[in-house]
């Protein structure tokens, strides 16, 4: 049998805080205690907010942290065509549409919709309001637009109740095997207007194309997994195993935001304290 692999994927669109150093010290610890691999993945897909200089930086926070992991490290945007791809045979086995609608076309769309029906639009496990459009829509040849999953269709098509296992937790207790619930998610984006992929699909193509075998990662990507798992089935992909931990709070019991200069490993560091101390206040040795 060949060595688990465990990955730790930022997005670096501003600096890293503890709760990405939390996780990637949980993956490189859960790889070592297992005799497995851990590999680094910069998903800089959005080329305007993950700079060079951020995503160095990352890399150099991670450095700092005392972690090692294998070269070369993946970094998204030098392989657009790559999932441009993979969007192809989504597109052959008839599941995405081209969705017209512009954001404030979609604001309009659903502020009319409450107002007629008088309750709040569906919203989805992130609290962002389901697409409104849908597979009907059709515009001049050369609009620009973007590609979503035709959940209806995709759920048809797999005809077959989905389950991941789950070796972590969810943020209601979820465990062991979870329920893969595609509908509350709506027609997710997977190709936008100017990037030819999206988070869900390159997140799920570069861990079966790494051979990742365990995703350890934060309760706030937990619901997503019934995304990931919908993917993987309509592309033949072999599902990891999956580990969500619980997030590292702010004192105010919030979620840490990249922008709160308190808690970037840059600030901490620049302010004198050491790995280790970082390491200790995070539970690791
Ligand atoms: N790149 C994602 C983020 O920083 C994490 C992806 C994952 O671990 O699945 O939120």
């Amino acid at each position: 049998m060949s060595a688990p692999v465990f990955r730790f994927a930022p997005s670096p669109n501003g600096h890293l805080h503890l709760g990405h150093a939390y996780s990637a010290l949980l993956n490189a610890q859960m790889a070592h205690e297992c005799g497995g691999r851990f590999l680094v993945r910069i998903e800089d897909i959005d080329t305007v907010r993950c700079t060079d200089q951020l995503c160095h930086d990352a890399l150099n926070d991670l450095e700092w942290l005392g972690l090692q992991w294998e070269q070369p490290v993946r970094r998204q945007s030098e392989h657009f065509e790559y999932y441009k791809k993979q969007l192809e045979k989504l597109k052959e086995l008839g599941v995405l549409y081209r969705a017209f609608m512009t954001r404030s076309q979609i604001r309009k769309a659903i502020e009319a919709a409450e107002s007629v029906q008088g309750t709040q639009w569906p919203r989805d496990p992130d609290g962002a309001p389901l697409y409104p459009g849908g597979p009907q829509e059709t515009a001049a040849p050369d609009t620009p637009h973007a590609w979503r999953l035709d959940m209806t269709k995709a759920l048809a098509l797999i005809n077959t109740p989905m389950i991941w296992q789950e070796a972590g937790n969810g943020p209601a207790g979820e465990t062991a095997e979870v329920a893969v619930d595609g509908t509350s998610w709506g027609d997710v984006i997977l190709a936008r207007k100017d990037t030819p992929t999206s988070y869900h699909l390159s997140v799920v193509v570069d861990d079966a194309l790494q051979g990742i075998t365990h995703v350890v990662r934060g309760q706030d990507l937990f619901y997503a997994t019934s995304v990931h798992r919908i993917l993987q089935h309509l592309l033949s992909l072999t599902p990891p195993c999956y580990h969500h931990h619980g997030l590292v709070l702010n004192d105010e019991g919030k979620k840490l935001s990249k922008s709160a200069r308190d808690t970037s490993l840059r600030d901490l560091r620049a302010d004198g304290m050491s790995a280790r101390e970082v390491r200790r206040r995070l539970g690791f040795s």
